[in-house]
């Protein structure tokens, strides 16, 4: 199984992939952590990419297609994959295309994540980080037991630089701009599935599991 969890930043999609790849056994692909991991790592993709990061923008192309399509055609995504934050504009989607074209392959499914910019803005204004072990907390949804540190490690707690305010805002706008249309590409293509996102992270999980139900039934009935 193939699949792409598509949404705008803060929609809970990355989350839903951790999950849902656990639980199915699948690869969790997430750009964005490829690219922090770049980044903290000093790179050279990383030391190109970090301005674009911090400043709520798309890196360029180049700095991650490669990578990507790297990982889908290693070994760990033979059994099928969860792509989070990819593609993020319409020739990244081409490139993933014809690169699993390349081996016969091709997306079965793409979730299309959807909540208001309001739940968008509340879930990613409170998102804070483990400055050690990189656990995730949220201000009001997960807040750790004492304030500002991690209940793992004990270490102090981050707010992201793309998660401030004032990047938040940038980051939507590059969603409504170059992101959002991937919708039409792939609902032209029919394997498009809206998930209402304003629920609770279990009922968001279930909507999901059970949108993965009908497809494998529509495929047995294709048979
Ligand atoms: P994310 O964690 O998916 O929200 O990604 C964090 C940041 O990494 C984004 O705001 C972009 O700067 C960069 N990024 C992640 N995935 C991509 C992508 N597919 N194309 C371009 N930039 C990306």
């Amino acid at each position: 199984m193939r699949l792409i969890f598509h949404g705008p930043p803060g929609v809970g999609k990355g989350t839903q992939a951790g999950r849902i790849s656990i639980e199915q056994g699948l690869s969790h692909i997430s750009s964005g952590d490829l690219l922090r991991a770049a980044v903290d790592a000093k790179t050279e993709v990383g030391l190109k990419a970090r301005e674009y990061i911090e400043n709520g923008l798309l890196v360029p192309d180049e700095l991650i297609v490669n990578i990507v399509a790297d990982k889908i055609n290693s070994a760990e995504c033979e059994k099928g994959f969860i792509l989070d934050g990819f593609p993020r504009n319409l020739s990244q989607a081409k490139v993933l295309d014809s690169t699993l074209g390349k081996t016969g392959k091709k997306i079965d499914r793409v979730f299309s994540f959807i909540a208001s910019e309001e739940v968008i803005i509340t879930r990613i204004a409170g998102r804070r980080m483990c400055e050690s072990c990189g656990a995730h907390y949220h201000e009001l949804f997960s807040p750790p037991s004492k304030e500002n540190v991690c209940d793992e490690c004990q270490s102090k707690l981050f707010q992201r630089k793309d998660d401030y305010p004032e990047t938040i805002k940038v980051r939507l706008k590059v969603y409504k701009e170059q992101t959002e249309k991937l919708i039409d590409y792939y609902n032209n293509k029919g394997i498009l599935e809206e998930v209402d996102c304003n629920g609770d992270k279990a009922e968001i999980q279930q909507n999901i599991i059970a949108g993965l139900h009908s497809m494998s039934k529509e495929e047995r009935d294709m048979e």
